[in-house]
């Protein structure tokens, strides 16, 4: 049922009793043209392109738990094309793009928010550093403002400018950037997906993927077998085991991240802000609590809740950034299974085995990506080659050596 006043008004004399589900309960059938293993954005994503851009109906989207139980619905909501390197600022412009739209081509309020994000610079290095990066980013067609520290004053008067321990000298702002309402991002895609005659499975956990002579014929899930020429795997942290079902080892770890939330404020944060000299980014949710995160927890695990240590580790950030914070109390943290890849950089890519697509390595910034993602692992699952924004995000780079090294960290996925 499409979302629109004519359709409001007239269910309000049914007393809104009688809007549809958004999306079906579906029973899985024997055989599918393309199964995507995870439902996540990224997967829900990918089957609404397969079905809005290539055509292709027969397909499932298989989830273990609930659609938006993963990383999709535990992220800090942050939407932004703000990279230097030529191999990732065009697929996140693209991303942008799409997230400009998404609400009127989903038919669904994703809450997208451009409230400008904004990259604190802490030294006259770091600020050479975010002016080649805005340079880059104006020159693939995105949007990006130097600010000096007066102007920052004006527009961020909550932090501390005049005794911090790093000084705030000015910031780098993606006007266009900003925050979109996770949730809502998965159940957009998927009743636009339902829509389209994707069956949405969940509680359906994948345990085996069957192969014949070196190609994909299906796999074996909780709820029994199920038939595909084609799968793709988007299950972000889990991604090394679902490969590992079918034999292959991967150039990712995966880590625990940790997400924060206060109590609910009065109209304070009116933008997304990351401090310069350590790792906390900070947005203030509709509802009215702060929203904020920091490092990575620091060792591999598979658990979707985080420790003690890390809570202290990224509140020492932030109150080094912004000291009001310590008079708050935080209401709820959470953790979830970041799929780390070796240079930073995603993966979307077909794999040597016949039938079999893969998408991972998100790291802290797959959120974002999640239009573009789908987009470019529907092209590549449909026509077996890859579009041209995912084209450097190749499984063979770490072999090749072309790697996409944003923050220049080296093979160590816990500092990207
Ligand atoms: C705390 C935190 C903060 C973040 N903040 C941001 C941010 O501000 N901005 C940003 O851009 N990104 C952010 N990210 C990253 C972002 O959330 C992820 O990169 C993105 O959501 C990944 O989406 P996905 O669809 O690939 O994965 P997921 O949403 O994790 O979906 C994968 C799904 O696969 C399912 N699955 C796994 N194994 C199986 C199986 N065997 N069978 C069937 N299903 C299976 C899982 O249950 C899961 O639902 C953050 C992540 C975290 C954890």
């Amino acid at each position: 049922m499409k979302y629109s006043l004519f359709n409001l008004i007239r269910n309000t004399f049914s007393g809104h009793s009688r809007w549809t589900p958004a999306w079906r309960d579906a029973t899985p059938k024997t055989h599918y043209d393309v199964i995507i293993i995870g439902g996540g954005g990224h997967g829900l994503a990918t089957a609404y392109y397969l079905a809005r851009e290539h055509g292709i109906h027969n397909i499932a989207v298989l989830e273990k738990g609930y659609i938006g139980g993963g990383n999709a619905g535990r992220n800090t909501t942050i939407v932004r094309a703000n990279y230097l390197l030529e191999g990732n600022q065009p697929f996140y412009e693209w991303s942008l793009k799409l997230w400009e739209s998404l609400e009127q081509e989903l038919n669904y309020n994703v809450m997208m928010s451009q409230r400008g994000v904004i990259n604190l610079y802490h030294s006259d290095a770091q600020r050479d550093a975010y002016v080649r990066r805005g340079n880059a980013m104006l020159m693939h067609g995105s949007d990006a403002v130097l600010m000096k520290r007066d102007e920052l004053r004006d527009m961020l008067p909550y932090l501390d400018y005049d005794n911090a321990r790093f000084p705030i000298l000015g910031g780098l702002m993606q006007p266009r950037g900003g925050t979109a309402r996770h949730d809502a991002v998965v159940w957009g895609y998927a009743r636009g997906a339902d829509m389209r005659d994707v069956d949405i499975i969940q509680n359906c956990e994948v345990t085996g993927i069957r192969m014949e002579n070196g190609a994909i014929t299906g796999v074996d899930t909780t709820r029994g077998a199920i038939g595909a020429n084609k799968i793709g795997l988007a299950v972000a942290g889990n991604s090394s085991r679902l490969a590992a079902m079918a034999g292959m080892r991967l150039p990712i770890e995966s880590h625990v991240l940790q997400a924060f939330v206060t109590e609910g404020l009065k109209p304070l944060i009116d933008h997304v802000v990351t401090f310069g000299a350590g790792h906390f980014y900070i947005s203030q949710s509709d509802k009215g609590g702060l929203v904020f995160g920091g490092d990575l927890d620091g060792y591999n695990s598979y658990a979707q809740r985080g420790n003690l240590p890390m809570v202290e580790h990224v509140l020492e950030s932030g109150m080094a950034m912004m000291p009001s914070l310590g008079r708050l109390r935080v209401l709820r943290h959470w953790g979830g299974i970041m799929d780390m890849s070796m240079d930073g950089s995603p993966i979307i890519d077909k794999t040597p085995i016949d039938g079999l697509y893969l998408n991972t390595g998100w790291c802290y910034g797959g959120f974002k990506a999640t239009p573009a993602s789908g987009w470019c692992f529907a092209h590549t699952i449909a026509r077996d080659h890859a579009h041209r924004y995912n084209a450097p995000y190749r499984l063979d780079r770490f072999m090749t050596g072309n790697l996409i090294d944003e923050r220049g960290g080296g093979p160590r996925p816990n500092v990207h």
